[in-house]
């Protein structure tokens, strides 16, 4: 009998929606003239009632006739992270008008085609995925092993672990959208068959409002409803937007239900996530969340190292090092500092050393005049205390050049982002002790002498300006 029914759906409603819409139904039982089929969700039901429901009542009338009933069996919508868990079947009243079906326009399909989706852009199922961004050129590190590890799962598996969704997340480039990008690439290049989309979670939502204003909304859902693996950047921007959630939220259901996979990314862990639905938080933490931390300085060089390899030219390591130790904020950053060097160092066809490193650094921090660099530093020390970089990172214990020495540490530790180690590595390969011990001295000398405090407070306010 449901043959039959399916038989006339698919003749009247294009292939996407019966795809979409009616392959996932399964007939579950016939008991006179009452036909039951099982549908995947609540939701799954209401849109059907919403937007298929002459349809449907057309089909029964071809296939059982004008008594035939139907009842809906709902696979069961909670918190349960296998599929074919146990089904409650909730029995819906016989097909009848829901005051939200659109009666003048019952077959709203047949005269759409939904490969004209413009505002989905999903003319040719393009993934929106770099090739790029790959497992083999994302170096590991203790920063990012277990994002990557579960990345990796995942892009072997999807769906089928137990990292369904898989929630990656941490501060701005530190590699979130590379990570998830390349587990999008491995599974398309192993799986061609299967449709991997990569959106960010702003262009899912210009994608849905345009949906609601093109009255396309339809449209939208046939297309995320087939997707086999979804990757959502970036989904702190879904925060405050209740309908948009609200969307994403059924589409989550349905695919986590369908056994698709689901791969997000945050800028913080799920439970700061301001604005975002409760119901919605709690799906995320279904599968497994891991973050991405700042890399440590071994991970940076490795990062400088694999870069340099990629453009086919070789740098000293005394350049690698220092590089590694003056940006240890993200990854972006440190690339930024790296394509820059490679312009100077191609554009002036010079070597790339120290001194072009050093002046390549100071030119960006200028530019930005966004943050203080070591050496604009030391350049202030050497002129206020009238002594020189040598003494400096120098081993001299005079008191004349030991204070000035703990004051630039001190500058350092307030002034920029670098860690104890760094600072003891720019001032003559000290230890990070030696740095602790110069920033506490600093620390007491201004609550007791007033010349030492009012200068390092000139010094301090100067670079602050
Ligand atoms: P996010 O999305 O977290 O803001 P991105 O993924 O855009 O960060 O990363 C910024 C840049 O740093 C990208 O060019 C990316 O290739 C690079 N990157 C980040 N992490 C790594 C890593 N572990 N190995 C190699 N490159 C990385
Ligand atoms: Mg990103």
């Amino acid at each position: 009998v449901w043959q039959n029914c399916l038989k006339m759906i698919r003749e009247s409603i294009s292939e996407q929606s019966y795809k979409t819409w009616f392959e996932p139904i399964i007939p579950a039982k016939l008991e006179g003239k009452k036909l039951t089929i099982q549908v995947p969700s609540q939701f799954f039901y209401e849109w059907l009632e919403e937007n298929y429901v002459h349809l449907l009542r057309k089909s029964l009338d071809y296939a059982i006739g004008r008594d035939g009933m139907l009842e809906y069996s709902i696979v069961v919508d909670s918190g349960n992270r296998q599929k074919n868990e146990p089904q409650i079947a909730v029995n819906m009243p016989p097909v009848h008008t829901p005051q939200y079906a659109k009666p003048d326009n019952p077959n709203a399909d047949v005269v759409k085609n939904p490969f004209q989706m413009k505002d989905l852009d999903s003319l040719s199922l393009d993934s929106y995925l770099n090739p790029n961004y790959t497992f083999d050129n994302f170096v590991e590190g203790d920063c990012n092993r277990l994002a990557r590890a579960a990345g990796f799962a995942v892009a072997s598996k999807p769906g089928v672990t137990s990292f369904n969704p898989l929630m990656i997340y941490g501060g701005v480039g530190l590699g979130k959208t590379h990570l998830v990008q390349a587990i999008g690439n491995f599974m398309k290049n192993k799986a061609a068959n299967k449709f991997v989309l990569y959106v960010s979670s702003e262009k899912f939502t210009s994608q849905f409002i345009n949906a609601i204003k093109n009255n396309s909304l339809q449209d939208f859902m046939n297309f995320y409803m087939q997707i086999d693996i979804l990757i959502i950047d970036d989904v702190q921007f879904l925060s405050g937007k209740e309908k948009t959630q609200e969307t994403f939220f059924h589409i989550f259901n349905h695919l986590h239900q369908s056994g698709r996979q689901i791969v997000m990314t945050s800028d913080r862990p799920p439970r700061e996530l301001e604005g975002v639905e409760d119901r919605l938080l709690s799906r995320f933490k279904w599968g497994l969340t891991a973050d991405l931390q700042t890399p440590d300085f071994e991970t940076r060089i490795a990062i400088i190292q694999k870069k340099v390899q990629a453009e086919g030219i070789s740098i000293a390591y005394e350049v690698i090092e220092y590089l590694a130790h003056s940006i240890d904020t993200n990854v972006r950053e440190l690339e930024g500092v790296m394509i820059s060097l490679l312009a100077q160092a191609s554009l002036t066809r010079r070597e790339i050393d120290l001194e072009l490193a050093k002046a390549t650094l100071r030119h960006l921090v200028k530019d930005s005049e966004r943050e203080v660099t070591v050496d604009t530093i030391i350049e202030a020390i050497t002129e206020h205390y009238k002594v020189r970089t040598a003494d400096l990172k120098g081993k001299s214990r005079l008191r004349e050049i030991v204070l000035p020495r703990q004051v630039a540490m001190y500058l350092t530790k307030e002034l920029t982002n670098l860690s104890l180690k760094s600072i003891g590595y720019h001032f003559g390969g000290r230890d990070h002790s030696t740095v602790i011990h110069a920033i506490q001295t600093v620390n007491d000398l201004m609550d007791t002498d007033k010349e030492i405090s009012s200068a390092v407070n000139k010094l301090l306010k100067m670079f602050r300006k």
